[in-house]
């Protein structure tokens, strides 16, 4: 085992979680489950950092920040989605504004499902995550490392719900307010009534 996977460095960035599977990600990191044992600390810096831990759903302002956040991590580096909403987008897939989970924005290597995730489940994930960062780093010492795809963008105006179109549905809201606004006269232009 190499020094980057005896002492990785994790960064955790909450897309938007309802904050259940944040406060469990902090749980792990204090002495009772102890993720220190394994050598990791929590970093706000992406170039420090070799373990990317998602929390939440994401929706497209997100996109453009874990890209980038990601950009700045160092190859080898891992991406841990904590939590059914940042594997999958969970109990807000259906929202009109939420993509689905950290996939839609980057390459995920470990998914960890849970509402809220449980700290055992974290550093299991985590503990996953060392194994596959372990083989990035052989491969990128031999040269062999491939970038990972990254997934194409995608919009919330070009999302499908139930076989409905978002982009749609608010074209048929926006056509059905400016028709009622034709029936209903403003005061502007209410008749005037006549003075006695
Ligand atoms: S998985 Fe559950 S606890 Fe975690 S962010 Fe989603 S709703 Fe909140």
């Amino acid at each position: 085992m190499s020094a980057v996977t005896k002492s990785p460095w994790v960064l955790h960035y909450d897309a938007s979680s309802c904050n259940g599977c944040d406060i469990e990600v902090l749980a792990a990191l204090t002495p009772l489950y102890d993720l220190e044992r394994f050598g990791i600390i929590n970093t706000g810096n992406p170039k420090h950092a070799e373990v990317f831990l998602i929390t939440g759903s994401v929706n497209e302002p997100q996109i453009t920040v874990l890209r980038q956040l990601y950009e700045q991590m160092l190859e080898p580096k891992v991406v841990v989605a904590c939590g059914v909403c940042a594997c999958t987008g969970g109990v807000f897939r259906e929202c009109y504004n939420t993509l689905g989970g950290a996939d839609v924005a980057i390459p995920v290597d470990v998914y960890a499902p849970g509402c809220a995730i449980r700290p055992e489940a974290i550093i299991d994930a985590v503990v996953q995550g060392l194994g596959i960062l372990e083989e990035k780093r052989v491969l990128l010492a031999a040269g062999k490392l491939e970038p990972a795809e990254m997934p194409p963008l995608p919009s919330a105006a070009n999302k499908t719900l139930q076989g409905r179109s978002v982009a749609l549905s608010w074209k048929d809201a926006i056509a059905q307010a400016q028709e009622s606004s034709k029936e209903e006269p403003s005061e502007k232009e209410a008749p005037a009534q006549e003075e006695k």
